[in-house]
């Protein structure tokens, strides 16, 4: 089972651009397999899918993750696809409180099948308020009201192999690897979004906004400033270099490995482990056994939590869930806050259906170092619809639906 499994990531890995498979084991990054890649006969469509598990690690060495070798990513700054056309204005900012959004992850996840996704990368942004989360959550039920304000956003970018950005042929990870163009000046304090700002003193320090501005300023420009004005040379060794953003206003990086889930005890989910699981969350019954299991067969949450749990126990480091087969389904926490079909928008550029692809699980928050306080960033799942023909229309970086679930209140993190 595991060998067929790493065979066919193997098969699907950029590698397969030359035609002789040289089978080299330690490539950085791997592209997740593509829905139209596996054709299911009849018998099969009761069949799971076959999910595939992200795991973060430290990167080996962060040249890595540099955008022309195509990473999967968490944390530290987006590897952008499309290294111009940017996302900007209010794209970029929290629909909320209006700051820039920090970014969660991105995936690398070709459809080779057409020829428009040869590469296709999904980015996910987030803002680090709670407060905004919650109300995110409230607000992404009232999509068919217009334009909902969301403080989660995720970005598909794809482009074809012959393009302007990269080389037709596969990465060699030699140091020869290079992209054939620089990209647009990203903002010097989060490296994250166009800096179309630019220092009024030095006229060479860019921002994405005032707000970073301000705090490059207070953080050190201040006397920075001073000294890119009187030396020319200074600024390259003053500014900080592009991909290399002080560690302090992003998520800790890490490269994210996929791994198929597990599927040998896929049909058992464990009776006995699931009730344990529960009582350990509830604490032990004081009624008799029988009429807690009464509540407990009731209570299609418990159940939902269990199954959830359960799930996430086969490989407890899972930060993120994908599958973009016809018949994936996420993994809820709980059976309250899931969204309807009715739930689900269409795609905002093609009219198309939208299909589940990934979930992030919140294993993530323990990576990013978040605590466990009362107003911290917390979920239980953020599950992410985007658009099943992967359409082609003339945005670079074309936004898509997440579904966010938080835990009740009554409900806290074991
Ligand atoms: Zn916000
Ligand atoms: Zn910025
Ligand atoms: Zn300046
Ligand atoms: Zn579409």
């Amino acid at each position: 089972m595991m060998e067929s499994n790493s065979d066919k990531l193997r098969g699907l890995r950029i590698t397969s651009l030359d035609e002789e498979d040289d089978d080299e084991p330690e490539l950085p990054h791997q592209p997740l397999p593509a829905a139209a890649a596996v054709d299911y006969d009849d018998d099969d469509e009761e069949e799971e899918a076959e999910v595939m598990l992200g795991f973060l690690e430290k990167p080996k060495h962060p040249g890595l993750l540099l955008r022309h070798l195509f990473p999967s990513k968490a944390g530290g700054i987006p590897a952008w696809l499309d290294p111009m056309k940017l996302p900007s204005g209010n794209s970029s900012c929290c629909g909320f409180c209006g700051e820039p959004l920090q970014f969660v992850l991105q995936i690398y996840a070709p459809i080779e099948e057409h020829a428009s996704t040869f590469h296709r990368t999904l980015f996910m942004f987030m803002c680090p308020s709670m407060a905004c989360l919650l109300r995110d959550q409230h607000e992404q039920w009232k999509h068919n009201q217009g334009n909902p304000c969301r403080s989660v956003k995720v970005f598909r970018c794809q482009l074809p192999r012959s393009n302007t950005f990269y080389s037709s042929e596969p990465p060699t990870h030699t140091n020869s690897d290079m992209p054939l163009c620089a990209g647009a000046s990203v903002c010097h304090w989060c490296g994250t979004w166009k800096g179309d700002k630019i220092c009024g003193s030095c006229k060479k320090s860019r921002y994405c906004c005032e707000k970073h501005q301000a705090l490059h300023w207070r953080s050190g420009h201040k006397t920075d400033c001073l000294q890119i004005i009187n030396s020319s040379e200074a600024s390259s060794s003053v500014l900080p270099v592009v991909g290399k953003v002080p560690a302090r206003t992003c998520w800790p990086e890490y490269q994210i490995t996929i791994e198929p889930e597990d599927d040998l005890d896929s049909d058992s989910c464990d009776e006995n482990s699931s009730k344990s699981l529960v009582m350990q969350k509830h604490g032990k019954p004081d009624d008799s056994m029988q009429s807690w299991m009464d509540q407990f067969e009731a209570d299609a949450d418990n159940l939902c939590w269990a199954y959830f749990q359960e799930r996430i126990s086969r490989a407890p480091g899972q930060a993120l869930r994908y599958c973009r087969e016809s018949n994936a389904k996420p993994l809820w926490a709980l059976s309250a806050g899931r969204p309807s079909n009715a739930d689900i928008p269409s795609c905002s550029y093609c009219k198309g259906p939208l299909c589940y692809e990934f979930q992030i699980m919140p294993q993530l928050l323990y990576y990013f170092g978040v605590r466990n306080e009362p107003d911290s960033l917390d979920w239980a799942t953020i599950v992410v619809y985007t658009c099943k023909g992967s359409c082609d229309q003339n945005v670079s970086y074309k936004e898509e639906f997440a579904w966010v679930q938080l835990y009740p209140t009554t409900i806290t993190r074991p």
